[in-house]
């Protein structure tokens, strides 16, 4: 069974995100999204609550964050908490390590957006993790490159739209091949680089309505 999942997600618990978790359910159903993960700037939404919105809503809500390291962004997906800000990547990598946690750089190669690089990318090859090669929020130069990077390295791809308000979900996403639609098996397909990214720009309407919400 395919499903469709955006794997980065921001809620109004990111400091720049403006949409709560129910606003952007209704998003997500509307667009036809299987589930979507929750990606706040270093704060991790507690894995029973992820459970409980995923019971609720039928959608396959993931529990993730967006790790603020000094050389970039990291997500991590299913992390058991949160991670402090500014370690170095390796701290965080060895912090994490027994955690079972898929790992996805998101956007490695917009240095606007704390992208990785490739550079740093390379060094952490031997841990699998998988590319956000289609970042709706980026530019489709800073994508190309991603792909290019994730082609090079034998690294799996994943789609995500980095919406920090929930017009703009799901105008990227990852299809996941899964035997059941459960968060399990969406990690598990993950892992196992069952996937394939798809997607959009953010629309100018979203950003508009992001930047006056912010003001707001
Ligand atoms: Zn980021
Ligand atoms: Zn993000």
């Amino acid at each position: 069974m395919k499903l469709k999942i955006d794997f980065h997600v921001h809620t109004n618990a990111s400091k720049d995100g403006v949409s709560s978790i129910q606003e952007i359910v209704t998003v997500a159903k509307r667009k036809g999204l299987d589930g979507f993960a929750i990606t706040d700037h270093d704060v991790v939404l507690g894995a029973e609550k992820a459970e409980g919105i995923s019971k609720e809503s039928g959608m396959v809500v993931l529990p993730g964050v967006e790790i603020s390291t000094k050389a970039g962004h990291l997500i991590l997906i299913d992390p058991e908490k949160a991670v402090p800000k500014d370690l170095t990547i390796y701290e965080v990598i060895d912090l994490v390590k027994s955690w079972n946690s898929p790992l996805i750089i998101p956007h490695p190669a917009d240095p606007f957006s704390h992208g990785l690089g490739e550079e740093v990318v390379r060094s952490i090859r031997h841990l699998n993790p998988a590319i956000e090669v289609f970042n709706a929020s980026t530019l489709f130069i800073y994508n190309n490159r991603a792909r290019r990077i994730a082609k090079e390295l034998g690294l799996y791809e994943v789609g995500g739209s980095d919406a920090h308000v929930a017009s703009a979900v799901g105008c990227a996403y990852t299809i996941v091949d899964v035997e059941d639609r459960t968060c399990d098996d969406v990690i598990k397909s993950l892992r196992g680089g069952k996937t394939q990214a798809f997607g959009k720009r953010t629309p100018i309407f979203s950003l508009l309505e992001l930047s006056m919400r912010r003001f707001l």
